[in-house]
């Protein structure tokens, strides 16, 4: 095992993280921007390091001065979190090439699941069913183009093969909107991904969506942990997800668990890793690969009984997975709810200083949090301020528990979308399970104020 590890990131992941390390014996060194210098982890922390400014650019994606904070302190492995470097194939191998352990998957594994049309290609030689679509990167002949979209039927999707965060998708619905959707997400993919190929997909009308998480270690060993129903999204971002999806087969699930495995072993995945998946009428189509720890990993630690933080960390130093997938049962219902500062129904930030921060308890209740009474949130990073997650028995003992947390939790000075939660842990349709990826967004709109 490890001595020391570097933590690259900040927010509730940096804490969760830091608490893996303290389970594990191993020394945990936090990194900070000067907007993060009052964060609970640094001053909670045994040696922590000012990394730059507030701004990410100079901080949190500042890959000299992460790597020279792993130097100073001595650290033998750094961990990225999720979102800034964390999927950066290039950042992963300068980690690796200094010298230190990265806490992911191999430079190659992330490069390949980076690009959508590799990803797509690698998952349908390992046998994972994919939404049809083009072959690979669209060609650039108009004539090719449309015999493609006519094979595949519209409406139709195009997608930046760099795409990332919800951008770089076009929806066309006619073949006479085609042509100029391709060139147009084309151009935007160029400029903001640095990469101008797209593909094509059938668009789908109705689906959920639904995640496999898997861990690998570095001896062959691969398993799936169940899925995720995370459908619950606005503007492509998660807001509250649940495990195991409502209403879905299990032998399903198990197929669809088997083939992520097979894609595993066969690419050498290491660490923990999600395929994400479009459900709809009783099939899966793969989406895309994410090669990190998620937001909402905690559902499937409750309901599974492992700390994927913690494996991530003993895989990285080379141990063997400590079950098989015999031994990973899924036992009751676990749910989370993202809370943001925001506006609860304009979505606009709410960043500032927090007069009041107090946390549910009780009976299968977790808070994943940093903020603290008098914390200030900056405005500079993402809005998620923390994570409430339940577990129950069952569905509605789980949903229970989360409207109990919900009336509990206290969060004054900023906005949160706790309210928004609280309306949907009591709406009919919500609470009767398998509500699909466009629902939230409906939901806003009848609801407007
Ligand atoms: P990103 O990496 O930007 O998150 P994804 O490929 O994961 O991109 O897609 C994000 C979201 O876009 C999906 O969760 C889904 O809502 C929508 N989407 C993507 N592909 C399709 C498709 N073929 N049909 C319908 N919706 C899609």
């Amino acid at each position: 095992m490890f001595k020391k590890i570097l933590v690259a990131n900040r927010g509730e992941i940096a804490l969760r993280i830091q608490r893996a390390c303290r389970e594990l014996g191993v020394k945990a060194v936090m990194v900070y921007s000067e907007a993060d210098r009052e964060a609970k982890y640094v001053k909670l922390a045994e040696e922590a390091v000012c990394i730059g400014p507030a701004a990410s650019a100079q901080s949190y994606l500042n890959m000299p001065a992460i790597i020279s904070a792993a130097e100073v302190t001595d650290a033998e492995a750094i961990h990225p979190g999720y979102g800034f470097l964390s999927e950066n194939a290039d950042f992963a191998e300068r980690v690796e090439k200094s010298g230190f352990q990265f806490i992911g998957p191999t430079p190659d594994s992330i490069r390949l699941m980076g690009d959508k049309v590799s990803a797509k290609q690698a998952m349908i030689r390992a046998g994972v069913p994919c939404v049809p679509g083009s072959e690979g990167a669209l060609p650039d002949d108009p004539v090719q183009i449309r015999r493609i979209a006519k094979s595949v039927g519209y409406p139709v999707i195009i997608k930046a093969a760099g795409g990332g965060g919800g951008r770089g998708m076009r929806v066309v619905h006619t073949e006479a909107a085609l042509i100029n959707a391709v060139t147009l997400t084309k151009a935007e993919a160029g400029t903001a991904f640095g990469n101008p190929e797209v593909y094509l997909e059938k668009f789908l009308q109705n689906p959920r969506h639904i995640e496999i998480q898997v861990l690998a270690d570095q001896h062959k060993n691969a398993v799936y942990l169940g899925e995720r129903d995370c459908s619950m999204q606005r503007r492509h971002q998660k807001i509250l997800e649940e495990a195991p999806a409502p209403g879905i087969n299990r032998k399903l699930i198990e197929r669809i668990g088997e083939r992520c495995v097979v894609a595993c072993k066969k690419m050498g995945y290491r660490g923990a890793g999600t395929f994400e998946f479009l459900y709809e009428d009783g099939e899966f189509y793969f989406i895309e690969m994410n090669t990190r720890v998620q937001v909402e990993h905690p559902v499937t630690e409750w309901v599974t009984g492992i700390d994927i933080v913690k494996t991530q960390i003993m895989v990285a130093a080379g141990l063997k997975l400590p079950f098989t997938q015999r031994q990973i049962q899924i036992n009751g219902h676990a749910m989370e709810c993202r809370i943001n500062a925001e506006d609860p129904y304009k979505f606009t930030p709410s960043p500032g200083r927090v007069t009041m921060w107090h946390a549910p308890g009780g009976p299968g209740v977790r808070v994943d949090s940093h903020v603290y009474t008098n914390y200030t949130v900056p405005p500079n990073y993402d809005s998620m301020v923390g994570k409430i997650i339940v577990h129950g028995d069952t569905r509605e003992q789980a949903m229970a528990r989360m409207s109990t947390a919900l009336a509990e939790m206290v969060v004054e000075g900023i906005k949160t979308n706790i309210p928004l939660h609280r309306e949907l842990l009591v709406d009919a349709k919500f609470m009767g399970g398998g509500t699909n990826i466009h629902y939230l967004e409906h939901w806003l709109e009848q609801h407007k104020r």
